[in-house]
């Protein structure tokens, strides 16, 4: 069951709720009981791989022209 974000309007509270399926939406009210509650999007997780990274910008200075 997807866990979906919502935000009241009323009292600005955010609050999670799983929702069994989309027509349900309509059905959600926030913890206080307000029923002008919207749907949050969230971006999906960004993970940075610091190791990674830094290992495609590795330079070797001056090996082409160094020994002759
Ligand atoms: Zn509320």
């Amino acid at each position: 069951m997807p866990l979906y974000d919502f935000a009241c309007a009323e009292c600005g509270t955010t609050f999670e709720k799983k929702i069994s399926y989309q027509g349900s939406l309509n059905d959600v009210s926030c913890p206080q009981g307000h029923h002008a509650v919207r749907r949050v999007y969230r971006p999906p997780q960004v993970v940075f791989k610091g190791s990674g990274w830094y290992a495609t910008d590795h330079r070797k200075p001056e090996s082409a022209s160094a020994d002759r």
